[in-house]
């Protein structure tokens, strides 16, 4: 059976061919054959580039020509030597490359393995939430508003269906669809009783049967293969990676200037090669984009593990300059664990007791028929006008909920009046629905009693059932609706911080099978009123406060209750709580009135998703970095437009995930806020790696020019500074990539966005130590002449100088201006200690080992000459804690 034809062909032939009933999909038997027959539903993705190839990649980078033609210079001139070991450290440079960078890539590739897409599938007679993967031709798939669509299916049943196919056609409308059998040949765009893999369910719901998946599908055979390789850059890294390139060719004319002067200074060639290849050696910081990868990598997977996976890269430098943070409540705040504890009838308040999903509870207060006849039909109507589902656990505590926990605790609810799911749904079958929409915020369902009578249930946030309420239902007959009272009764149960639904019926005397917004325009009566708890969750509680001390400002953007809101966002410590906006307001505010209102405003109440679009472009205009929660499809707009997007990995749609930049496992607040602080964390360690790399090129370099300007002998030869940058400098910076928070991480504003990465103060820091390295190295190899030892002695000393002043640069600028000096400063961390300690065994072979000094001409050194060389690196780390203790005295002042 071909695709082409699935849509020619009616529902019942098309469950016959695959053996498959609409209401119990397909037998787990059937699953396993067609799986060995067909494959999982996956499309081919292109191989990762052969490792021979990647191998290659790491030497097409500027710095590496210019090693190599130093090679060839080295050959040129008969200096063997030297063009091998350039030549070595060429290679052990790419060997160290290809190696992180397949770890980095290994790590994120981990990472988007922890996204696929999930589908809601009929198996066995029940509803299974599976991996999108796992689905085989002949499956009944759910489909609802912000899924993707999971393979190629033939609709079976559709309400108010609309998908967009972009993905497919390029067609950015979304289209309807039904269900009907097309006749003839009908082009792809316009199979209104197909959906495609790929494309977008952007409005209603349907039942739909798969006809092709993996590489059969539409998809697969139009697509190309699926690059999923995500490029390990950010913008900043880019920046850098620029700067890098500048330098790189700066330093080359800078040698090249010096080599026609040196020539014409009639120096010796071989010294002048010897010059001007130690400059361009000592001024290009060869390790920092290796580096700043690396951190980038380290940063992302901490956020991993902590439930926040980064989609997009820059969205890691971006998130450590948030200054809002706007949050959806429920489920995000909220534990989203509900359970109802009021019912309101007319002339009655009941009390709802139990634990959870549990069933065990009572409905309290009623006294007399009348009321219980009510309140009969009030969970009636909870019960069918419903989705989700409760299936029994081990133990009567582990209930497990599928589909919307405040459904499944009216669900719960009607449990406790006595009612039972399976018996009312076949009592009273649904016919049609009106699907929950964020915008009308009410959801209504019709059903038949198999007596000849129809029933509308309608439920949803009050005002909006309220308005369509004719009546109040009684079991003597309708009576009179006194709006005040009703309204009154909703403000007080929202102000104790519970949610509000009302509860309708509409009741006919004929059948009827088709349902539409015009049948509630009259005879709608009302039954009630349910308040559910949704206590806050505790860790958001203390998250929001982290926030709040670290100057970023929490806002809950809520579809609920005004009142609701702001009861739960006093309960969650939020600054301003008592200040609500809600939709109605916002709709008349101006756009100016709405920026100044939105500085002081905590809480939106009763919002759509339009609003929250307005509100992320009002506070960006006000100067503010904007995190913003979405879970629905309608959130995607709002999402792109926030600086940061953050999705629901549990709750949200497909949809949403897709508009967004990071998505949260957990669906828990307090996950944004360590990301924050995970972000905020990498952009530290970056800072830093720039501050401990460049002063050490700084020094080096200024320590050649000094020489060449002065005609002094070189205190450091060019192999030499060679291994001090890619050994020492580059083990060294790797273990600042692993660096812990700061413990002022989250008490320190938000950085600037516009701030430079080489701010002020890291450029006088880079500065300063340049200049101390000179001096350093400089004072010790002049010391050693002035001592008569030999000139090579004297290196091994300036080397072996260097080298400690960067393990005691390290522990500074690991804390950039708090003190190193305390224990905890000292003591270091684990990667640090491991570098030291490489670095330490490494400058031992270096000075001590007859083949390494063979190749860099090192002598061994004394014990006390080389003790001289750590005393002058601890002089230049206590010259730096005073600059710091200097500023911090000079910044308080
Ligand atoms: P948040 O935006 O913080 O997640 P929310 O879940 O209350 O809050 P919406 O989903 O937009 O936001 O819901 C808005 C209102 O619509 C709710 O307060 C409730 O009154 C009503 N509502 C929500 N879900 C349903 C549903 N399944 N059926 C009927 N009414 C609903």
């Amino acid at each position: 059976m071909s695709v082409t034809e699935a849509y020619q062909q009616t529902a019942n032939e098309l469950c016959q061919q695959y053996q498959v009933g609409v209401t119990s999909g397909l037998t787990d038997a059937q699953v396993v054959a067609a799986r060995q027959r067909y494959g999982a539903n996956l499309l081919p993705v292109k191989p990762p580039a052969p490792a021979w190839r990647r191998f290659l990649r790491q030497f097409n980078n500027l710095l590496i020509y210019v090693l190599l033609v130093a090679a060839a210079l080295a050959l040129f001139l008969s200096e063997y030597l030297d063009m091998a070991v350039i030549l070595a450290v060429v290679l052990v440079n790419g060997i160290i490359g290809f190696v992180q960078e397949g770890q980095a890539e290994k790590a994120l590739s981990a990472i988007g393995a922890l996204l696929c897409n999930r589908a809601r599938v009929l198996r066995d007679g029940e509803t299974r939430q599976l991996d999108a993967s796992e689905l085989v031709p002949g499956d009944i798939v759910i489909l609802e508003a912000g899924d993707k669509v999971p393979a190629d299916m033939r609709l079976l049943q559709v309400y108010n269906l609309q998908v967009q196919e972009a993905a497919l056609t390029g067609e950015s409308v979304a289209l309807s669809k039904h269900s009907d059998v097309l006749t003839g040949v009908v082009a792809l765009a316009d199979r209104r009783n197909m959906v495609y893999s790929g494309t977008l369910v952007t409005q209603g719901r349907a039942l739909a049967l798969v006809v092709a998946t993996g590489s059969d599908t539409e998809l697969g055979r139009i697509n190309q293969l699926l690059t999923k390789v995500q490029l390990l850059t950010t913008p900043l890294l880019q920046q850098m990676a620029q700067f890098a390139r500048y330098l790189t060719l700066a330093v080359l004319s800078v040698a090249g200037l010096v080599f026609v002067l040196g020539y014409f200074r009639d120096y010796a060639l071989s010294y002048l090669f010897m010059a001007v290849v130690s400059l361009v050696v000592a001024a290009i910081p060869e390790g920092l984009p290796t580096i700043l990868t690396i951190a980038l990598a380290i940063g992302v997977t901490r956020m991993a593990r902590r439930n926040a996976i980064i989609r997009r890269l820059p969205a890691v430098e971006t998130l450590g300059a948030v200054s809002v943070i706007c949050s959806d409540k429920t489920g995000t705040l909220t534990l989203n664990e509900m359970m109802v504890t009021t019912v309101q009838l007319a002339a009655a308040r009941l009390k709802v007791s139990g634990k959870g999903y549990q069933a065990s509870g009572h409905i309290d207060g009623v006294d007399n028929a009348a009321d219980r006849q009510t309140l009969d039909w009030l969970c009636r109507c909870a019960l069918l006008c419903n989705d989700a589902r409760l299936t029994q656990g081990a133990t009567a505590e582990a209930r497990q909920i599928q589909g919307d926990p405040m459904e499944a605790a009216l669900l719960v609810l009607a449990q406790k009046h006595g009612l039972a799911q399976r018996e009312q749904m076949q009592a009273y079958p649904r016919h049609d629905e009106i699907p929950f929409d964020a915008a009308h915020k009410y959801m209504a369902t019709l059903h038949s009693d198999h007596q000849g009578h129809a029933y509308v249930f309608i439920k949803g946030a009050p005002e909006a059932v309220l308005a369509k309420c004719q009546g109040y239902y009684s079991a003597n007959g309708a009576v009179a609706l006194d709006s005040h009272y009703w309204q009154q009764q909703v403000n007080q149960i929202a102000a104790a911080g519970q949610r509000v639904l009302a509860l309708a019926v509409k009741c006919l005397s004929h059948q009827q099978t088709l349902l539409n917004e015009r049948d509630l325009q009259q005879g709608v009566l009302l039954l009630g009123l349910v308040g559910l708890i949704d206590p806050p969750r505790p860790e958001a509680i203390s998250a929001i406060a982290d926030c709040q001390q670290a100057g970023v400002r929490v806002k809950m953007i809520t579809g609920d209750h005004a009142a609701t809101a702001a009861a739960i966002a006093s309960q969650l410590g939020l600054a301003d709580a008592a200040t609500v906006l809600s939709g109605y307001e916002l709709d008349k505010l101006t756009d100016t009135e709405l920026r100044q209102a939105v500085q002081h405003t905590a809480v939106f109440a009763r919002t759509t998703p339009e609003h929250k679009l307005r509100l992320v472009s009002a506070l960006q205009q006000q100067g503010e970095v904007v995190a913003m929660t979405g879970d629905g499809v309608n959130d995607a707009p709002a999402l792109k437009r926030a600086d940061v997007g953050i999705a629901m990995g549990q709750g949200g749609t497909e949809a949403a995930r897709d508009a967004s930049e990071m998505v949260l496992l957990d669906d828990n607040f307090a996950t944004i806020a360590s990301a924050v602080a995970a972000g905020r964390n990498v952009y530290d360690n970056l800072k830093k790696a720039i501050a401990f790399l460049l002063p050490v090129n700084g020094g080096e370099s200024l320590a050649i020019v000094l020489a060449l300007l002065f005609a002094l002998t070189l205190p450091i030869m060019p192999l030499q500074i060679l291994w001090v940058n890619m050994v020492s400098s580059i083990g060294l910076a790797l273990a600042l990539a692993f660096e812990p928070a700061e413990s002022n991480l989250m008490r320190r504003p938000p950085r600037r966005v516009n701030e430079a990465l080489v701010s002020r103060f890291v450029l006088w820091r880079i500065v300063l130590v340049s200049m101390l390295f000179t001096a350093g190295i400089f004072a010790v190899f002049n010391w050693a002449i002035a001592q008569q030892l030999s000139v090579e002695y004297a290196r091994t000393m300036a080397v072996n100088t260097l080298v400690a002043m960067e393990v005691w640069y390290l522990f500074s600028v690991r804390y950039m201006q708090g003190p190193s000096l305390s224990w905890q400063g000292v003591k270091g961390t684990q990667a640090v200690l491991i570098a030291v300690a490489i670095v330490f065994g490494l400058q031992l072979a270096f000075t001590y080992l007859p083949l390494l000094q063979q190749l860099f001409h090192s002598q061994p050194l004394s014990f006390s000459h080389g003790l001289l060389c750590v005393a002058v690196a601890i002089g230049v780390f206590l010259i730096l804690e005073l600059e710091k203790w200097l500023s911090r005295r000079w910044r308080q002042a």
